[in-house]
């Protein structure tokens, strides 16, 4: 399968403030230790070589990219390689009052904010340990440090909040930002996934269309979700349905781990050591080499196998297969 690659998703920690039940619901998880961190000039290096062989966009996530300190700094490094035009950084919102405008100034492009509830309660339930207001006041620093438009990102869980899909995507549009609803995914191995609690992109729609005309943006090309403008021009929305209509075939992006391993799919069970080779003084060269073979091999399309398994007499079981943690993998 020749896919272009265009896309790296780095993740720069697996720790996480929050503990959200559909991502991290465990308390404690066996920690990456420090020294196998990649320092940021590590990560600055391998996004270079990611850059030789033509990605030109950058993902910062995690875990939660704002615990880990001096993050701007990284920022910088990579806003300096060439060839990379735009870097985006998936956050859950709770440190961006001292770090939106910094983040800002070190070439930080676009962010994108999880916001799964606006009810205190229930943000306090999902997140199992944090608080709603300084998310809020997060998105005011970054609207004040002039990120333009924001995207959301709410995953829907059926007995959880899909009762807030028309409030958040006029929470969304109240200041022209962009909503986007994911369906529950079983990433991970802890977040007792199952096909009842999914909502399908259909049932979400149906519910926008209920009170808004949507207007379908062109085809969805390599973005994972599929995007929608209000008939007023204000703000817009859209659904990524990895469960029910799986994008394989179009998926363009590798992930780089907090330790060091490139993982071309969201539901591997391994991926290969970058690390090890930095570390052992190989050049930008042979590093190049070692990604591209990792590319050309890469035959990954998870999402799809689960649907056809989903729609067969046997049913899918995530437990069945063994898969990094998300918060190693960056979402
Ligand atoms: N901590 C940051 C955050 O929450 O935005 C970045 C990392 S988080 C793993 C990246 C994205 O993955 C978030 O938008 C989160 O909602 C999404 N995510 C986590 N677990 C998920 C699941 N089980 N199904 C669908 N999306 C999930
Ligand atoms: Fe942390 Fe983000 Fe996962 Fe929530 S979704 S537990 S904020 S990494
Ligand atoms: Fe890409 Fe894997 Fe998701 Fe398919 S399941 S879209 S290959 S990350």
């Amino acid at each position: 399968m020749k896919r272009p690659l265009e896309d790296l998703r780095i993740s720069v920690t697996d720790r996480c403030n929050f503990r959200c039940t559909y991502c991290m619901p465990l308390d404690e998880y066996p920690w990456i230790s420090r020294d196998q961190i990649l320092t940021f000039e590590e990560i600055a290096r391998t996004a270079g070589v990611f850059a030789g062989l033509g990605v030109k966009k950058l993902r910062i996530t995690g875990g939660e990219p704002l615990v880990r300190k001096g993050l701007p700094e990284l920022v910088a490094q990579l806003a300096a390689i060439p060839g990379i035009e735009d870097i985006a950084l998936t956050t859950n919102a709770s440190r961006l009052v001292e770090l939106a405008q910094p983040l800002k100034d070190a070439g930080l492009k676009r962010l994108t904010i999880s916001i799964d509830s606006l009810q205190p309660d229930r943000f306090r339930q999902i997140t199992q340990r944090a608080d709603l207001q300084p998310v809020l006041d997060g998105i005011e620093s970054a609207r004040e440090a002039g990120f333009g438009q924001l995207k959301f990102n709410a995953v829907v869980e059926r007995g959880v909040n899909e009762d807030e899909i028309l409030d958040l995507a006029e929470f969304a549009r109240a200041n022209g930002d962009e909503m986007r609803f994911i369906e529950f995914m079983d990433v991970g191995n802890a977040n007792s996934w199952t096909s009842e609690k999914l909502v399908s992109q259909r049932e979400i729609l149906k519910v926008l269309r209920s009170r808004y005309e949507l207007i379908e943006r062109d085809g969805r090309g390599s973005r994972p979700s599929q995007d929608y403008s209000f008939a007023d021009g204000r703000g817009g929305v859209g659904v990524i349905a990895s469960v029910t209509e799986p994008f394989c075939g179009a998926c363009s992006r590798v992930r780089l781990t907090a330790d060091g391993q490139v993982v071309t799919c969201l539901f591997a069970d391994v991926g290969a050591d970058l690390k090890g080779r930095l570390r052992s003084g190989e050049s930008d060269e042979q590093l190049s080499e070692f990604v591209t073979d990792i590319w050309q091999k890469r035959a990954d399309r998870y999402s799809e196998t689960r649907l056809i398994q989903m729609n067969s007499p046997s049913g899918y079981t995530p437990q069945n297969r063994k898969k990094i943690e998300m918060i190693s993998l960056g979402g």
